[in-house]
């Protein structure tokens, strides 16, 4: 199984690069310069057509015309860094002009670089590379601060983060929403038993099994050594006690293959909710936490919700 996230590395030909001109010859001139490298590549022939593809096709890098008629290469690059869906996108400007007071600009909406027409390839291949190579440094950087390395599931840092997204959400549309914290039973006796890779084996494949109980809008990430969090929007208590026991049962009833070995656990659940306008993150944690300390003292594999009213 061994760790699920690794550092991956850069393979540019994996990249897609939106080229946006009004000019079709253009088009065709510069996807004739790309094309040795590799890149997949989708066109837009205005500014317009450039917004519509850019969240369906969700391109790593945009070659954007400055100088269009209707919608400007600006005015795309404004409207694309100032939603925060595409922000992360760069953005390199193809211009003719050499005018310093439109490049100017151009930075300013947020775009990266700029390459003047006409185009010397290397230019352009060099700076589209650095681009991308800079991107997915930044993914990964990312991705490596918020998620845990032995499961891949999101981390303390971020699941707490992830928490206060959603408790605002609760309280500005004065919606449910639950949050569970798994903790396994007795995990010291099957490190003791099997030894510590064997138990490290079995968090990875618990934290999978009850991903797979989740919905989509839910988030589950590891608190820290085998206490998990589940944090489920919209979900009252009621609710999110049903999940918890889905999940308990689920756990129950597995056999973990590990090395040969035939590991079973069973797991004790918190449960708690948001339940009153000034609630806080913290807050709703503890009384979770309270729960899942109930449900330890009544034997283990079991969930307790904790139904506190202020
Ligand atoms: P309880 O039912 O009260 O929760 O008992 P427990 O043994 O699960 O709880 P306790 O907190 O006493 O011990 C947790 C154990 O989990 C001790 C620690 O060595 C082990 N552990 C924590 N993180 C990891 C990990 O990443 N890998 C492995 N293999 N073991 C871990
Ligand atoms: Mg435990
Ligand atoms: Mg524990």
């Amino acid at each position: 199984m061994g760790n699920f996230l690794e550092m991956k590395l850069f393979h540019p030909e994996n990249s897609l690069i939106l080229i946006v001109d009004d000019v079709n010859d253009n088009l065709e001139l510069v996807a004739a310069m790309l094309e040795p490298m590799g890149y997949k590549m989708v066109f837009a022939s205005s500014g317009l057509q450039a917004l519509k593809l850019v969240p369906v096709v969700e391109p790593d890098l945009i070659l954007l015309d400055l100088m269009m008629p209707g919608m400007s290469g600006l005015c795309v690059c404004e409207k694309l860094t100032s939603n925060p869906e595409t922000a992360e996108i760069p953005i390199i400007f193809l211009t003719a002009s050499r005018d310093k007071e439109n490049l100017l600009q151009a930075f300013e909406k947020g775009a990266v670089d700029y390459i003047t027409k006409p185009v010397y390839v290397p230019e352009l291949l060099a700076r589209v590379r650095t681009h991308l190579e800079l991107k997915f440094s930044r993914e990964q950087l990312k991705k490596l601060a918020s998620t845990d390395p032995l499961t891949g599931v999101w981390n303390r840092r971020y699941l707490f983060t992830l928490a206060e997204q959603e408790l605002n959400r609760a309280q500005r549309y004065d919606r449910p929403f639950a949050v569970l914290i798994i903790d396994i039973d007795h995990f010291k006796r099957i490190n003791d038993t099997y030894g510590h890779t064997v138990g490290d084996e079995a968090i990875v494949f618990m934290s999978q099994t009850v991903l797979n109980c989740l919905r989509k809008v839910d988030s589950f990430g590891r608190l820290g050594g085998e206490e998990f969090m589940a944090l489920l929007p919209e979900t009252d208590t009621d609710a999110a006690f049903l999940v918890a026991e889905r999940i308990r049962e689920m756990i129950e009833n597995i056999v973990i293959p590990a090395r040969g070995k035939q590991v079973t656990m069973t797991v004790c659940i918190g449960v708690a909710s948001y339940t009153f306008g000034n609630d806080t993150v913290d807050f709703i944690i503890q009384r979770a936490d309270e729960a899942l300390y109930q449900a330890k003292n009544q034997g283990r594999n079991r969930v307790v919700a904790n139904t506190y009213k202020p």
